[in-house]
């Protein structure tokens, strides 16, 4: 039985976080799903992966390989590419275009499982508070979001406990706890930089990661026997009836193949990633809605985010050799400027993720980046990707504020590692290009107002009820926090609207 011959009461487009969430809780909730990847699935990742390894004991280095860095020029710049390099996108078959001036670094992996499936994901995974859900009224930086965390709790509560998350309880009100499922004890090394930060800045909290394998919940879904995977599917246009005001289903190509096929089903979930799922949406275009599917608002492709990212600021902890552990781990530091009151020359802030090895000491400030309309996506009018979508356009930029508060992120982590006695050996003051943090989110923003947003506070197309885009697509601000728990976290509480939606016989 072909996709094509079939309706379905759910098609998902792609297969990460998000898209394995939604086609979990959908399935599990009685409905029939399609999920589109347009990766590979993963035996033949775990084919590849073997294969890689047996290349690098044999002393082959990716890094090295002309050919290699020939078709991901892009990809190879994030430090996670040589571990997997074949779960990242081929550069060449996936452009997209920039202003010259205006670098910006799209690190995608097409595979089940999306980007949380690479080998070295961080899995860091942070609640967002309501300093963020709430930060547009407190210093007029962009919108408020349309829910607060006593409404997205019991959703981050469904993740968490599902995962097993690792945490402890901090009772931090920047950064909510999770449910945890163990404890993670904090190192020698992080005991001393977090005793003597504490001690001379009692707001500047040094706390464990929080952490989980990922998330792999498209077994579950499978286990439903109501879901189809079809990997190798790259879906192009979701097809909407411009007088009913619905879609209607998806238009994909079978990379295989080559064949173009067509899928209906009742619901349309975008889950590709937040600049993917608003370029699909870009490119549903028609002669009745020239600027793109949902986009009556004129916010579809507006507000693009992606934390200020620095790398290299490396120093040596003096610790013996008893207490210095083997392997690496990472730490927290949440963040503590501009809540209470306005104390910076900038809005907003920023986390301190802290790495430990050895005897040595690395601190990675992730800033926020404040909503603006003009870092954007549209689409390209020349360039085209390898199946005919055109490419997307990509114009973000940092503005004063990401500069002002990237220079305060350097100078806070020499200052608290020089309380920690630490001896700093490299200083990194380079913001990384928007796109290094690989936690861009924004350009389908959810809201109170249909005119001034794209979704409703569930992730529910205004324009086209039965459209629902489920990543981060529909963030209306950023936070410090990395971003991923908050994207499933949305998309559960997005998939139980969808179940009641249709129960009640409204979509
Ligand atoms: C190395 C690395 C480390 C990271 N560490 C962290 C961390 O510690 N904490 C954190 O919160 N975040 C982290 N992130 C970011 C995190 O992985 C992303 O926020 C998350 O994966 C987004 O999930 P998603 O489902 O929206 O998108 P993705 O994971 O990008 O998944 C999208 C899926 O859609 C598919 N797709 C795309 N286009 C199409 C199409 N046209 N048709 C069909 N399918 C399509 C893709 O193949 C992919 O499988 C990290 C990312 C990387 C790469």
């Amino acid at each position: 039985m072909g996709a094509a011959k079939t309706t379905f009461d759910a098609v998902v487009v792609g297969s990460g976080a998000c898209g394995g969430w939604a086609a979990k809780q959908l399935t599990e909730a009685g409905l029939r799903v399609l999920v589109l990847e347009a990766g590979r699935g993963p035996r033949e990742d775990k084919v590849l992966r073997v294969l890689h390894r047996l290349r690098q004991k044999l002393g082959y280095r990716v890094e090295s390989d002309a050919k290699r860095l020939g078709r991901q020029p892009i990809q190879s710049t994030t430090f996670a590419w040589p571990f997997h390099p074949h779960a990242f996108v081929d550069d060449v078959d996936n452009p997209y275009t920039t202003p010259e001036s205006q670098p910006f670094a799209w690190i995608r992996a097409r595979q089940v499982g999306g980007r949380t499936s690479v080998a070295s994901h961080g899995r860091q995974f942070y609640r967002l508070s309501d300093h963020d859900f709430k930060a547009g009224s407190r210093d007029g930086h962009g919108p408020d979001w349309p829910l607060s965390l006593t409404e997205l709790a019991p959703h981050y509560e469904v993740v968490e406990r599902w995962m097993g998350i690792r945490g402890n309880a901090d009772g931090l009100d920047t950064l909510p706890d999770s449910h945890y499922a163990a404890p993670v004890p904090l190192t020698a090394g992080e005991q001393r930089v977090k005793a003597r930060i504490e001690r001379r800045w009692p707001e500047r909290r040094v706390i464990a990661r929080r952490t989980a394998a990922a998330p792999s919940t498209l077994p579950a879904a499978l286990r439903t026997g109501r879901l189809t995977l079809r990997t190798h599917a790259v879906v192009s246009q979701v097809l909407h009836d411009p007088k009913l005001g619905r879609a209607s289903g998806v238009i994909f190509t079978d990379t295989r193949t080559g064949r173009t096929e067509e899928v209906r089903a009742r619901v349309v979930v975008l889950a590709a990633g937040t600049i993917e799922s608003t370029r699909l949406l870009l490119h549903s275009r028609s002669r009745e809605l020239p600027e793109g599917l949902a986009n009556s608002s004129g916010q579809l492709g507006r507000n693009l985010m992606d934390h200020t990212y620095m790398l290299g600021t490396e120093a040596r902890l003096a610790l013996s050799a008893g207490e210095q552990q083997a392997e690496q781990s990472w730490a927290y530091i949440p963040r503590f400027r501009n809540l209470a009151r306005q104390e910076s020359d900038f809005a907003r802030g920023y986390g301190v993720q802290m790495f430990t090895f050895a005897d040595q000491v690395h601190l990675v400030p992730f800033g926020e980046m404040l909503p603006r309309a003009d870092n954007r996506v549209t689409l390209s009018s020349t360039v085209k990707d390898r199946w005919g979508i055109p490419a997307a356009h990509i114009e973000c930029q940092h503005s004063d504020n990401e500069k002002r508060m990237a220079e305060d992120a350097v100078a806070t982590c020499l200052e608290m590692l020089g309380e920690a006695g630490c001896t700093v050996e490299r200083v990194g003051r380079t913001l990384s290009k928007p796109g290094m943090a690989i936690h861009e989110v924004g350009t389908a923003r959810m809201g109170t107002d249909a005119k001034t947003s794209v979704l409703n506070a569930h992730n529910q197309s205004w324009d086209v009820p039965n459209l629902f885009v489920m990543d981060g697509a529909c963030f209306p601000s950023q936070g410090a926090q990395n971003p991923t728990l908050t994207m499933m976290a949305l998309t559960v509480r997005a998939s139980e609207h969808v179940v009641r939606e249709l129960k009640a016989g409204r979509l």
